[in-house]
This record gives C-alpha cells, sequence and structure tokens, in this order.
C-alpha cells in the first residue's frame, strides 16, 4: 500500500513539474512579447553606443531614436535648471566614459560648456541644434548677439534636432542604421502631430488673452511658432536676477491688459512670480497662477511628462486652458503613443 502511494506520488509530482515548466516557460514568453513591445531601450542591448545627453529633452529624443539598441543617460533631471548647472565629477565619469555626447548649445549649458567641449578630442560631441538653419533661430536683442537656446519649444524646429540625433546614431553605430531610421521616422511623425496639436489648441484661446507671463524667457519660439504673445520677469538665461523695476514694468502691463493668469516654472523659484501677483492684487487686479509649466527641465521620470511630448501638451493644455481657451478631451493616438515613460531602471 505504501508501495502503491509512493508510485502515485511520484507520478504526481513528475505530472506536476511539468507543468510548472509549461506556466514558466508561457510566463517567459509573456515577458519577451512585453519587452520587445516597449519603446524604451534596453540598456546596452545589441553593442549599441553609449550616450550621455545634457538636458532630459535631448534624452528623450536620444532614447526615442535609439530604442533597442543606444544606451542614454541625461545629466540633467526633473526641476534642473541648465542655465545654472555645473558638471559633478560623476557626471565627468559618464561624459568621458560615452561613445557619443549630446547638447543643446546656444549658451544653454552655460557652465558646461568648456567641460563639453574639452571632451570633442577623444569622443563624438554632437550640438543638436547645429542643423537648424540659423534663419529660423530668435536673437533677441537683450541677448546681445546672441541666439535664444529654447528652440525645443518650436517643435517642428526641435524635429531637427530628432535628425540629427539619428544621423550621429548612424554615424557611430552603423550596424543599427535601419532601426534609427525606422524609429526616427516613427517619431517625426507623431512630432508633426505634435506641432499641429499645440498650433490648433492655443487657437481656441480668445484673441485678446492670448499673451503668456513667466518667469523667464524660455518660450519665445513657443510664442512665435504658435502665435502667443511672450512676457517675462527675466530674460533668456536665468543667470541675472529680476529687479524690481523688471517686475514693476510687468505689473504695469498686467493691470492694463487685465491678464488673467500668470505662469510658474518647475525648473525657476517662483518667487518672482509670486511677488507679481501680489504688485496686480496692490494695485486690484487680481491675477492667478495659471499652472505649472516645464521650461528648461521635463517633469519627472515615469510620467507623461517626463517625456518631451508629454511635457509640450501639458505646457499647451495648462496655458489654454488657463487664458480661457478649450483643451481637446481626447488627444490623438499618435500623441498618447509618443507619452509613454520608459521603465523605471531604464532612464
Ligand atoms: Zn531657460
Amino acid at each position: 500500500m505504501q508501495a502503491m502511494f509512493a508510485a502515485v506520488s511520484s507520478r504526481l509530482t513528475s505530472v506536476l513539474m511539468v507543468l510548472l515548466a509549461c506556466v514558466t516557460l508561457a510566463l517567459s514568453g509573456c515577458k519577451e512579447t512585453a519587452s520587445t513591445a516597449a519603446v524604451a531601450p534596453k540598456a546596452g542591448a545589441s553593442g549599441g553606443p553609449k550616450v550621455v545627453a545634457t538636458t532630459g529633452m535631448i534624452a528623450d529624443v536620444a532614447r526615442t531614436i535609439g530604442a533597442g539598441r543606444a544606451q542614454v543617460t541625461a545629466l540633467m533631471g526633473e526641476g534642473v535648471d541648465p542655465h545654472l548647472y555645473k558638471a559633478s565629477p560623476g557626471d565627468v565619469r559618464l561624459l568621458t566614459d560615452a561613445d557619443i555626447i549630446l547638447y543643446n548649445g546656444l549658451h544653454l549649458e552655460g557652465r558646461m560648456a568648456d567641460v563639453i567641449t574639452k571632451m570633442a578630442s577623444d569622443t563624438t560631441v554632437v550640438r543638436v541644434t547645429e542643423s537648424m538653419d540659423e534663419s529660423q533661430l530668435r536673437s533677441p536683442p537683450e541677448f546681445e548677439g546672441h541666439y535664444d537656446p529654447h528652440v525645443w519649444f518650436d517643435v517642428s524646429l526641435w524635429s531637427k534636432a530628432a535628425e540629427r540625433t539619428r544621423d550621429a546614431l548612424i554615424a557611430k553605430d552603423a550596424a543599427g542604421r535601419d532601426m534609427y531610421a525606422r524609429n526616427a521616422t516613427a517619431y517625426l511623425e507623431k512630432l508633426a502631430a505634435l506641432h499641429e496639436y499645440a498650433k490648433t489648441t492655443i487657437a481656441t484661446i480668445p484673441e485678446g488673452s492670448r499673451v503668456m507671463v513667466t518667469a523667464h524667457d524660455a518660450f519665445g519660439y513657443f510664442g512665435r511658432a504658435y502665435g502667443i504673445e511672450v512676457l517675462a520677469i527675466q530674460g533668456i538665461s536665468t543667470d541675472s536676477e529680476a529687479s524690481l523695476q523688471d517686475i514693476n514694468g510687468l505689473v504695469d502691463t498686467l493691470v492694463s491688459r487685465k491678464v488673467p493668469a500668470v505662469f510658474i516654472e518647475s525648473s525657476v523659484p517662483r518667487k518672482t512670480v509670486d511677488a507679481l501677483v501680489e504688485g496686480c492684487a496692490a494695485r486690484g487686479h487680481q491675477v492667478k497662477v495659471g499652472g505649472e509649466l516645464f521650461s528648461d527641465a521635463m517633469g519627472p521620470a515615469g510620467t507623461p511628462e517626463g517625456t518631451y511630448i508629454g511635457m509640450v501638451v501639458h505646457n499647451v493644455d495648462t496655458v489654454t486652458a488657463a487664458l480661457g481657451g478649450s483643451v481637446p478631451a481626447e488627444k490623438p493616438g499618435l500623441l498618447l503613443s509618443g507619452m509613454v515613460p520608459p521603465p523605471a531602471g531604464k532612464r
């Protein structure tokens, strides 16, 4: 009886083991499908290049176009101000170890430019704005002969940065040419949809209210591309303090034009914007803070705003809602697919 029980039990065990093996196989099959379908790159997969980008916006482009091959790291994360950012010893190690360094240039990385240009003798260093037609770059008089670096807010102009990134990846890693080209084509299509979305959504703001007031002058390209006037307390860089005169001058404008809302920025302290609100209140004009915009840094990792497309959609929607326009309840599918954050640990 005991022998019979032992035989049955051992048979049961082997049946169970076979079943277990099947389940494991099925599970790993699922996992494989999921990771292949993901937009995010597998770090270092297929021997692709190590890419280090200064800002999150550039890293997001490289990550999307390099998906499947390139291992991409951003030096500056959420809420970091690139105008003031200095390279840490850890950054220098990452830069030294990189196959490709991507940066914005046009004096955006004011305190890092030297470190980056010094790397050019040993590493491929690419300024993603270099393929932009100079006639398309803003050259505000207050910036004394320099170009406005905030090019990512004209999405059609930023497409040039995406093309430059694609070309840099192909030049470094010819084996990935087809994949990079395919990824870039799909991404450029999404950027075209984003450009259209921004244009049509901003256009729903009543004409007299199409004015956005921010802490620093990051939205000049945005204003030009999408038809909204932009006023800022500080200039193109955050490197200088705003004066009382700057604030008072802007209060005059807000009061006389009855501007309903002003905006704070995730990478700039909000104290000057609060001073504007108080200044207006003292003059009997109630202006509200219309929300937080992502100007020189993307939103938190792992959220839609932590992608370039999601950041632009957030800004467009926030500005439109605060100034009396109508925000589309449903986004185009192409945009939704471009706002998927990479899985944790793959940034
Ligand atoms: Zn800026």
